[in-house]
């Protein structure tokens, strides 16, 4: 049985009604006619109905029409199908108003940027922090409206892995950090949020540690002098208090390292964003380096192997102080060859230390940069260390945008690298 409304039951009934048709014709002995003229019913038949749909498609908010069988059943469902989909429209609307509203009342400036770099939305913080205004704004370049070279930049780059910060953009030096998400066929979602306290705090602990560490010095330096004048004295030559005054010394030359190494840390930390323009020779830069490790170090191999080009656009001494780290902690957590390499290729340059050492387990590689961090306290309290070489050597690589490598496997060694891309080469 054909169901009611289905195609088969519209052809069954279209046969039925040319045989009927055909058959009185036949009666009268005009079959033929009878044929044809049920044929041009069914024909007029469909083209009424076919009109009809068309007509309900051109006003589709209207109820839909009746019809007979399967033309009911067309109607029936196209209108089912439309009611589903503005239903789902209404829904899409709400949700995207609800998303614009929040993002609307967000602190945080939000905006909306099409495929072809024109603004399409934008809520009112991002008139407050970037003079941008919604709808005047609309269509316009964003780039064209923050002229920021920092953000034009990035921006351009397409790499959004990181978000960027811009400080002392305007008189009242302002902090903004950019953050940036693709969607859609190539739209972009440009959040912009007011970091100034959170740099000002940065900043004032950097000058807190800075000015410490320096107003550390002057005491310790006299306190260091009058150990030394009392180590020299014959009165004191004595067991009892050469013992005392020989750690006396050594925990005074700890504090000294230890403030060089905060002072040290908290310079660069400071002049971080500062571009670095000095061409630098890594090669005559390492050769030196380890020549003297050698000297200082005599018991000990340091291989050195350079391959490629070797100068870099960077910045010389924080350079030598984070190789020079790198290369310390290397002697200092093993006993076997040091291997100093450095290698250029045409889009990346690694600078790269190897050991044989203890090596260090996957858990505590995350938090060596970390100050202070050690594996072993013990060991490294031992070593002479401050627990500020790798800190040091993380801040020297972001001031580079290069970035740090730690592998290590326990029981096997490390390799500790500095990575350096294509900008910094140091070719013309
Ligand atoms: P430290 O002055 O203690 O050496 P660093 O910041 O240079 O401080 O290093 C942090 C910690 O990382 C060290 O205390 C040590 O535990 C570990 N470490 C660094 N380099 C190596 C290495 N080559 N092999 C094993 N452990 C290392």
């Amino acid at each position: 049985m054909a169901r009611q409304g289905s195609w088969r039951g519209e052809l069954l009934g279209g046969f039925a009604v040319v045989a009927i048709c055909t058959l009185l014709g036949g009666l009268f002995q005009q079959a033929v006619l009878g044929f044809a003229l049920a044929n041009v019913g069914i024909l007029l038949y469909w083209s009424w109905h076919l009109r009809m749909v068309q007509r309900w498609l051109d006003r589709p908010l209207e109820d839909p029409p009746t019809g007979r069988g399967v033309w009911g059943h067309l109607l029936d469902s196209i209108f089912r199908l439309q009611r589903q989909n503005r239903e789902a429209q209404s829904r899409l609307e709400s949700a995207l108003d609800y998303l614009q509203d929040s993002l609307a009342s967000m602190r945080d400036g939000g905006i909306i940027v099409n495929n072809r770099g024109g603004i399409a939305w934008a809520n009112a913080s991002a008139d407050y922090l970037l003079g941008i205004r919604f709808p005047e704004d609309r269509g316009q370049s964003l780039l064209n409206l923050v002229r920021m070279p920092e953000f034009q930049s990035y921006y351009e780059s397409e790499d959004f892995t990181h978000p960027l910060r811009v400080t002392n953009v305007s008189e009242d030096e302002r902090s903004l950090q950019f953050e940036i998400t693709r969607f859609g066929a190539g739209d972009r979602l440009v959040f912009v949020r007011d970091i100034t306290d959170t740099v000002r705090l940065e900043q004032m602990r950097r000058d807190f540690v800075g000015d410490v560490s320096h107003e550390l010095r002057t005491p310790l330096t006299v306190l260091k002098g009058y150990i030394d004048t009392l180590t020299d004295l014959e009165v004191f030559s004595a067991r009892q208090y050469s013992k005392p005054l020989e750690q006396m010394q050594q925990q005074a030359a700890r504090m000294e390292n230890l403030l060089r190494d905060l002072l040290w840390l908290s310079k660069i930390e400071t002049f971080e964003s500062h571009r670095k323009t000095e061409r630098v020779n890594i090669g005559s830069v390492l050769s030196e380096m380890v020549g003297e490790l050698r000297a200082a170090y005599p018991e000990r191999t340091v291989a050195l192997k350079i391959e490629g080009d070797t100068t870099i656009i960077g910045d010389e001494p924080e350079l030598r102080s984070a190789f020079s780290n790198l290369i310390v902690n290397a002697l200092k957590y093993s006993d076997k060859e040091v291997a100093v390499v450095w290698h250029a290729g045409a889009d990346v340059s690694e600078f790269s230390v190897v050991d044989q050492g203890s090596g260090i387990a996957a858990k505590h590689i995350p938090r060596l940069t970390e100050r202070f961090y050690r594996v072993d306290k013990s060991r490294s309290q031992n070593s002479g260390g401050t627990g500020l070489g790798l800190a040091i050597v993380k801040h020297v690589a972001a001031a580079h945008q290069a970035e740090l490598v730690i592998e290590s496997e326990l029981g096997r060694g490390s390799r500790f690298g500095i990575r350096f891309y294509s900008a910094r080469k140091g070719r013309p």
